[in-house]
């Protein structure tokens, strides 16, 4: 069983993808926590994240994997070491778009992913799991909610006088549960938000263009609780075997 879960940045399909591994005992297959990786490497090992070539030597011999940690909760490996803490610092974060828009690294990751979901079922999340990495997926869905939910989701950092949404920070209820404490939208400049998300498009963009695949069961999200969503997925899965 493969299950693909595509969307933009805070639609919520990190939690949702959680949620549906962990009710059907699918591995998740965290794409972008893969990227991360090897940008992690790529800093560890003082090679810039900007030249092409020898970030997609790294990419070449690192070996991504995810393993349980000793709470249960899912842990990214790289080259036997476990990584999940890591892999969130903001130093990654600045990098992570450059070092994934490198043609060999998306193939040695893709080849990985493939690998991965050869030997379990799994649940696979990220920008291109649909259409380039498991076009034959069982099940898949492209989640989205409108720019004004997706900015509530997203954690807030003060920035220029205003709240902006930040990729990535906080994990847990605040996102999971689908933001728990809301600011009020008025904080929020919208503007900004857009103009940030299109710089960082960039070339990641060019070569992983996000977008649903034709078969894909487009679900937003912006009118349903989190447990209709993974409802709605677990259902879907059910219909397939
Ligand atoms: O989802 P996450 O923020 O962990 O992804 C990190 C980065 O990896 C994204 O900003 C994106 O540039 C890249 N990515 C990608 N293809 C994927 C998943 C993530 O290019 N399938």
């Amino acid at each position: 069983m493969i299950v693909a879960i595509d969307g933009p940045a805070g639609s919520g399909k990190s939690s949702v993808a959680r949620a549906v591994a962990r009710r059907r005992g699918l591995m998740l297959l965290d794409t972008g926590a893969m990227y991360r990786a090897i940008t992690w490497r790529c800093l560890m090992r003082g090679v810039s994240c900007e030249d092409e070539g020898a970030v997609s030597r790294e990419a070449a011999q690192a070996r991504v994997s995810f393993g349980v940690g000793d709470d249960g909760s899912q842990t990214v490996m790289l080259d036997g070491d476990d990584v999940t803490r890591q892999i969130r610092l903001p130093e990654v974060d600045r990098n992570v778009s450059a070092v994934s828009s490198f043609k060999a690294v998306r193939e040695a990751m893709v080849a990985q992913q493939r690998q991965l979901a050869a030997a379990q079922d799994v649940i696979a999340e990220g920008r291109d799991v649909g259409t380039v990495v498991f076009p034959q997926a069982d099940v898949k869905v492209f989640l989205t909610a409108d720019a004004r939910e997706r900015a509530f989701r997203l954690p807030l950092i003060p920035l220029a006088g205003a709240w902006c949404p930040r990729r990535r920070g906080v994990r847990g209820d605040r996102v999971a549960g689908f933001c728990k404490g809301r600011f009020p939208v008025s904080v929020i400049p919208f503007c900004r938000l857009k103009r940030a998300r299109r710089g960082r498009a960039g070339r990641a963009r060019a070569r992983a263009p996000l977008g649903a695949a034709a078969d894909a069961v487009l679900i937003d999200s912006s009118r349903l609780t989190f447990d209709e969503v993974v409802d709605r997925i677990v259902r879907m899965m059910d219909r397939v075997g």
